[in-house]
Parts: structure tokens; sequence; C-alpha cells
């Protein structure tokens, strides 16, 4: 915990300095409060809330760093974080400090001028917690609130710090059930001294809800919850006596039912309406939840709630019955948009079910909504009821077996966010085309149990072939689409190697910037599309960007670290992307000097094979236990995309002792323990299988070896 108290005094000191310097009044660290988010074009210099504004437009006012002289831009500093695991913090920036957060939920501050380091806070969020979570111990930054800096962690508390030194003041657990895998990696918004925060968790069988807790105490002030509790109990307010009469059987009471509010927020001030994206059910597999009827509200819906009491305004539902993990928590943002001549107050999401919609936000009244991707769920929106209507081509409970689903459950759009330029009228979507087969189970033959998915399906199959994985790769492709959400299509788009690619920052400067997934910040014209920067970061950058002045510098900060389900779970897709993880912030400012550390280069060299023991059939159990058990963090068919290690290296020591690694876990990494549910003889064919996979990557590589030309 704040092993960076000698620099804290330092640094604190000289952006104390600093601000007394400037003309404005010195301010206490992050003093911030809801007349300063409401007025933020004010002082544009400052990244004050998570999407800079409470319209979440992550647009920036700022023009010294342009169009015409982006190119000047040079790293001004870099600070390394501890973990390099999947990075996808904002950054808050207040009067020189900047707040950010790594895996595992820790809390860094540095002087955003020269990225000195003034403390740190580790929550000290259990290593081996990371398989109670579906996508890795990732984390998407802070909120800050009269001199303090909140924080949700990944076990589900919610924390305040002293923003003078990272001290804890106080801490809440949010979780209705301390039996379930509830988790948090969103970020929290503050609207009228009430921090608000929601959970992840619908893969493990858990029931979402949004709280919100006084931000001097700490104590609860309202909760709404998404989906309805046990029916043999009174519903909890008359929202979810609504939401009840849409759901059937018990099956959601058993499995939690999902519906998490993990990550996208909103607020209007002048209709005092907060904004929540809600996500997927629980289990995926309809039947098994629902008896396979009615539309399960709130799952994948935008709900409307009073910001102060957490009451029902309005709802509207993306996804009905929801079944392809089809999450509406994307990133929501609000604007005032000219449509058929008239301005609208509306709202914007491109949720993960491939379709681009703008609602009028003070009533949910749908505007519009067309195809962002390619989708084959649903042919359009039917605009007179405001309904998907579904072509049945997805439909894995047709009883005619496995169907692909497009998009995939990684989304069209997953958490990386979007931005909005006032001036040119379009929304920066960092989409992706990606698609999936999924199968349902025959009964419902699992638990919700920590460490382990329990969606009701097979595990995605995903082939051997490395031939074939390569062509699924590639057509699994990333783009920016500039999106003009009044036509509702793409002004220009850019196509990346790989999906996974970075949430996007428009400026006035008629700039975007974003990260990508191979590696690089890059810089696009805003009105054009043409690529104007571009820098290597060593690593995927998937995080939103920011940029704010100190002392009368623009600086552009970028959280790089690649990480999360793409590379994760997805792993034998996600290799085109061709980096390592390596955590770090990077920021940038014209004419910036200071260096990037050389990427990190360690060859993987196969190391001496056991023997293989098992038969074809036992093999073909050890990747149906492999693929269920840990694919999560390991990766498809055995098959890493780098952030954890690629088993199929795994050394003749580590099989040595392999049952001992599953059984104890390697907490110190990351790794729980699987040592309930699983016997020794199951363990054995899980390595065997893993062993089959080292031969083949070796006979691959001995292949590629042999056609390669002569040097
Ligand atoms: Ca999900």
């Amino acid at each position: 915990m704040n092993t960076f108290l000698q620099p804290a005094r330092r640094g604190l000191a000289l952006v104390l300095a600093a601000s007394l310097a400037a003309p404005t009044l010195a301010r206490l660290p992050a003093d911030v409060n809801g007349a300063r988010i409401v007025h933020a074009n004010q002082e544009p210099g400052n990244w004050m809330s998570h999407g800079r504004t409470y319209d979440e437009q992550r647009y920036s006012p700022l023009t010294q760093v342009n169009d015409r002289n982006v190119q000047q831009l040079g790293v001004a500093w870099t600070q390394k974080l501890d973990w390099d695991f999947g990075v996808e913090a904002t950054p808050i920036v207040v009067d020189g400090v900047m707040y950010t957060t790594g895996a595992y939920s820790i809390v860094y501050a540095y002087d955003a001028r020269t990225g000195q380091p003034l403390w740190k806070y580790d929550p000290e969020v259990p290593r081996d917690k990371g398989g109670e979570g579906c996508c890795s111990v990732v984390n998407r930054g802070v909120a800050v609130w009269e001199g303090k800096v909140y924080v949700g962690a990944f076990d589900g508390r919610l924390i305040a710090l002293d923003a003078r030194n990272g001290k804890p003041v106080w801490s809440v657990d949010t979780r209705l059930d301390k039996a379930k895998s509830y988790t948090i990696t969103g970020a929290p918004r503050i609207v009228h001294g009430k921090v608000l925060i929601g959970n992840g968790g619908a893969e493990f069988g858990v029931r979402g809800y949004i709280t919100a807790y006084d931000a001097k105490t700490g104590k609860q002030a309202w909760r709404f919850f998404t989906v309805p509790g046990d029916p043999a109990k009174p519903p909890e307010d008359e929202a979810m006596a609504m939401a009840l009469r849409t759901w059937y059987g018990n099956g959601w009471v058993k499995w939690g039912g999902g519906g998490t509010v993990w990550d996208s927020m909103a607020y209007d001030p002048e209709l005092n309406l907060l904004y929540i994206g809600v996500g997927n059910g629980s289990p995926f597999n309809y039947k098994f939840r629902s008896d396979g009827k009615g539309d399960n509200l709130f799952l994948s819906s935008i709900v409307a709630l009073d910001a102060d009491t957490g009451k029902y305004r309005w709802h509207y539902q993306t996804t009905p019955a929801e079944m392809w993990d089809y999450t509406a928590t994307q990133h929501i943002i609000l604007a005032e948009l000219e449509i058929e001549g008239k301005k609208r107050k509306v709202l914007m999401q491109a949720p993960k079910n491939g379709f681009f919609y703008v609602l009028d936000r003070s009533n949910g009244q749908l505007l519009s909504a067309e195809k962002f991707v390619p989708v084959n769920w649903a042919s359009h929106i039917d605009m007179s009821s405001g309904r998907p209507v579904k072509t049945g081509a997805a439909d894995y409970l047709d009883g005619k077996g496995m169907k692909i689903v497009v998009p995939s459950f990684l989304g069209g759009h997953n958490w990386q966010p979007m931005s909005f330029h006032p001036g040119t009228g379009l929304v920066y979507l960092p989409a992706q085309e990606t698609a999936a087969g999924l199968e349902p189970q025959q009964e419902p033959m699992f638990m919700p149990i920590r460490n382990v998915v329990n969606i009701g399906l097979d595990v995605p199959q995903l082939p051997e072939d490395p031939k074939v994985v390569k062509q699924i790769a590639e057509s699994w492709k990333g783009r920016l689409l500039a999106w003009d959400p009044v036509a509702q299509k793409a002004r220009w788009s850019v196509e990346y190697p790989t999906a996974w690619n970075g949430g996007t920052l428009a400026t006035a400067g008629n700039l975007v910037f974003q990260g990508t997934a191979d590696g690089r910040a890059v810089a696009y014209a805003a009105d054009t599309g043409k690529l104007l920067w571009q820098a290597p970061v060593n690593s995927g950058a998937m995080a939103g960007p920011v940029t704010y002045t100190v002392g009368g510098e623009q600086y552009v900060t970028f959280m790089v670290g690649w990480g999360g389900s793409f590379p994760n779970i997805t792993g034998p897709l996600s290799l085109n992307a061709k980096v390592k993880p390596e955590s770090r912030v990077v920021t940038f400012k014209l004419g910036g000097s200071a260096q990037l550390p050389p990427p990190r280069h360690e060859a993987a060299v196969l190391p001496p094979l056991p023997p293989l023991k098992a038969s074809e059939a036992e093999l073909k159990i050890g990747r149906t236990m492999f693929n269920g058990l840990c694919a999560n963090c390991h990766g498809l068919n055995a098959v890493s995309g780098g952030v954890v290690p690629d088993l199929r290296y795994l050394s003749p020591e580590k099989h040595g002792y392999f049952l001992g690694i599953v059984y104890g876990g390697r907490t110190e990494r990351g790794m729980p323990s699987f040592a309930k549910g699983i016997g020794p003889e199951q363990v054995e064919l899980i390595r065997q299988y893993i062993i089959s996979r080292s031969h083949a990557l070796k006979a691959e590589l001995a292949a590629a070896a042999a056609s390669a030309p002569a040097p």
C-alpha cells in the first residue's frame, strides 16, 4: 500500500506550487463537485469525470494539439504499472493530478505534467480472484468528488480514498450475496453527492443492480434492481413487479437472472435522469432461465432512473429474450441532434447486438436503429413497436443444434468507449466483426460456482486446425467507424487486422485519438479519417485516451495494456495483434522527447515434451474439460492470447507437479485453486490434452521451418 510516500510529499508540493503560480485559486486535490462537472467546458484542461462530462461525449474542446501539428507529438512521460494484465481505465485529471487504475483495482496518482508518482493505493484484492469474473481483473477507472477518490475493487468493495495521500476513508461491500461471484470492473460516477456503482457476474449466476452511496460516509442511499428476485417474495418496487410479468418458470431464481450494470452510465442534469446500461441474462440459455418465454426485463436494456431516488422512469430493451450475451452495457452518449428539422435530446448506444440506437432521452422513444456491423440474429428493428425482427438464424434453442451467432458474445462493440464530436456530428465507434458458434446444453447440468463460467451452453467450439483458425482470425476484423447518427451510416472507416481496438477521444483540434490492439497510439482527422499521426506504445491499447492541460501545455494520455476476454478466452483468434502484455501509462505532448522503454522480446522455446499417453477418446474428454475449466484464461484449445501463460510451453518440471498447481492454484500469479469438483484422473486428462496440443504445435513449427525459404 501507499509505497510512494516520499515522492508523494515532493510531488504534491510541486503541484500545489504550480497551481499557486497560476492565476486561479489553489485548490485541494480532487476538489470536484457537481457544478464543476456540469460546467466542465469552462475548464477544458481538466478531465473530471469518466466521460469528461456527464453526457459522456469524450470530446475535448482543447485545440493546442490539432490536425496541423499533431505530427509533433512525442512521449512526455511514461509509468509502468504493477501487473501486465488488461488495462481499461480512463484517467481522471484534476488541477494537474492524474488518478488512474491498473489490474486488481490498484489506484495510482501522478503529477500529470511529469508523471512523477504521488501515491499508490492497492486495495489488496486477493490475487486468485480472477476466476470469479468473466474477463480478468481489469478496472475502468476512478471517480473523484470533494477531495476523495473512489474505486470499485474487483472483490465488490467500493472504497473512498483521501485524494491527498491515497489513504482509505471508508469502504463498503456492495455485494448482495457474499456466496456469489459479484465483481466490480466499472468506474463509479457521482451525481448530487451520491456514488453510483454496479457489478459484474452474469456469467456466474448473480442478480444485477445498481447502488447509490453517500460520497461522504458510504451509507447506502438507494438500490435499483435490474431483474426480479424470488417471485415467492414481494417485489422490491413497482418496476420489479412490472419486470416479473416478463419472466417464466423459476430458473432465473436459481441461476441469478443476470442483468448486471457493469459499465455504462450517463446523466442529464436538466431532466435529472441517470441512464444505465443493463447486461445479459444469467444463464445465457433462455430455456433454463425463463422456460424460453417472455422478454425478461430489464436484461439488455437502457433504463432511465431518477438520479436522486433511483426510481424507474423509462426503459428501452435492445434485445428482448436475450440469449447471446448481448449486453446493453456499452458506452452511452447524450447529445443534441437535429433530426427531421427538430432539435432532439438524444441518447446513443451501440451495444453488443450490432445495432446503433438513437433514443429520445426524455421518454425512451426509439428514433432510429441501424446495423453498424454484420448481424444475423435480427433483420431490422421495427420502428412502430421498437422491437427487433428476429431471423431465427441464431436461435440455438430450435432443436437443430449449434448456431453461428453474428455478432459473437464479444459484440459488434464492447466496453471500449466511443466519442462524439459536436463539430462533425459524428460518433467515433470502435467496432468489430466477430462470429461464434453457440450450442445449448441439453440439461442444466451446471451450478453457479466460483471460477467457472456457467451459462447453460457448451463452450463455443473452435476448430483446432491452424489453417481454419487463421481463416477465422482474419475474419475477426476491427473497425473504427465515423458514424453519422442522424443518417445512421458510416461517413468514413478504418480497418484493423484484429478486433479489440481501443476506445476513442474526439477533440476540437479536428482529431480522433485511438489506441490499437496492435500496439499503437493513432490520430485521425475527425472530418475525413485521414491518418495524421501514429506512435508505438508496445502493447495493446484498449482504454479510452484522455487529454488535458497543465501549465498551459496540452497532454494526451493512453492507458496501455493488453488483456480482457478477447486475448484470454479466444486466445487463438487474437494473435494477429502481435503484442505482448505490458501495462503502462503513456503520455504525449507536442515536442515530447522522453523515451518509451523498448518492447518485451522473449521468444518462446518449446521445451522437451512428455510422451502422449491418452487415447483419442480420452483426449476428447480432456479437451472438453480444458475448454470448460481452463480456457477462460488460458485460451480455447490451449492456445493462449499471450496474457496468461500458454500451457503448450509448460516445462517438464511443471508437468511433474501439475496436479499440485491445479489443486493448489498459483495465488501469487493470479491462478485460483480448482480443488473442488474435479478428480485427479480428470486433471490428468486435461494434462494429456495439453500435451497433445504441445505435440501439435511442435509439428506445426517443424512444418513451417521446412517450408521457410533458405536464408
Ligand atoms: Ca456477459
